[in-house]
């Protein structure tokens, strides 16, 4: 393949981060459409219309491309360099309808079906946890279902809120399983805690056989074991990686919608994702940054830097490996 150097971020020292218009990762900004030779596609979906408490996480696209202009080009401890091996855009908002929550279910998964039939990767930039499920409807293969290492304070394995409506931020893996988009047996949720509606909402997921690893399993285990664990159990088929910023704790990360005390630190975040090296990620996102709640933007700093972890782990499995 021809290096396009055009796939490369706008360096630091030649123009300075604070200027010029906030791309993710200062990368280049192209339509799907024109996007042939993009690898993976950095995506936001400014939704929060899934959100069943305090909202805000449409604002979280924004605010972490902004934050993004942060990140640099070489990993400092895996010496990963992404956009040598990787073709890397940024693909734009998906189309959203903030008055209209199926609506926008199908306005998601049409924009993520165009990136997969073009072969890019997604790593996104949510919004609400429910992106997730109309990505991995565009993304899924029902014959060779999806495994899922899920960073999150709560499982999203709920079923119905508001009298029986099934969409919600709190419903995305239920219904992914339910459609035969996500194996069961190859999903990990690390970081579950916060009280419970009902005692029954643990057991639907372990009955499918779901690993959870509550937060006191994780401190007991720590990140290192931790990734072992997720790697073991998602083995080589197809993986996404799905990071919920409330499975970090509150101090790292306050500008989430759902935040609970007691979870693992952003440093811990980022040895388990590099402990996750070599796996065939097909997707990804860091999803419920919430502006509103941390106007400091460090919680968007947390999100990309987040992104950016994964980023190099989707770019070295790609391994073009241009100079
Ligand atoms: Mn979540
Ligand atoms: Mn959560």
């Amino acid at each position: 393949m021809t290096e396009k150097i055009s796939f490369r971020p706008i360096s630091g020292t030649v123009l300075p981060r604070f200027a010029g218009i906030p791309t993710f990762m200062r990368l280049p900004h192209l339509a799907v459409e024109q996007a042939d030779e993009v690898d993976i596609g950095l995506i936001g979906v400014p939704w929060d219309g899934g959100t069943t408490n305090r909202p805000g996480a449409r604002h979280g696209p924004r605010q972490m491309r902004d934050a993004s202009t942060l990140m640099r080009n070489v990993h400092h401890v895996t010496g990963i360099r992404p956009y040598r091996s990787a073709n890397c855009a940024d693909l734009g908002d998906t189309s959203v309808n903030p008055v209209d929550l199926i609506d926008t279910l199908d306005r998601v998964e049409k924009f993520f079906a165009d990136v997969h039939a073009k072969g890019i990767k997604p790593l996104t930039a949510g919004g609400d946890h429910l992106i997730t499920l109309p990505i991995m409807r565009a993304i899924a293969d029902t014959g060779n279902p999806l495994g899922m290492v899920h960073f999150d304070a709560h499982t999203d394995t709920w079923d119905r809120y508001f009298e029986g409506h099934k969409y919600t931020h709190g419903t995305p893996f239920r219904r992914a399983i339910e459609e035969g988009l996500l194996d069961p047996k190859r999903t990990i949720q690390i970081g579950i805690r916060g009280g419970l509606y009902t005692a029954e909402d643990k057991d639907w997921g372990l009955a499918q056989g779901i690993r959870v690893i509550e937060i006191e399993e994780y401190f007991d285990l720590g990140p290192d074991k931790v990734a072992a664990l997720a790697r073991d159990i998602v083995g080589d088929g197809p993986v996404y990686v799905s990071f919920d910023v409330d499975g970090l704790d509150p101090v790292y990360a306050p500008g989430t919608g759902t935040p609970e005390i007691g979870g693992f630190s952003t440093h811990d975040a980022q040895k388990m994702l590099r402990g996750l090296r070599g796996l065939d990620i097909v997707g990804a996102d860091v999803v419920e940054v919430s502006p509103p709640f941390d106007q400091s933007g460090a919680t968007a700093v947390v999100g990309v830097t987040m992104m950016w972890e994964i980023l190099c782990l989707m770019a070295e499995k790609i391994g073009r490996d241009t100079d």
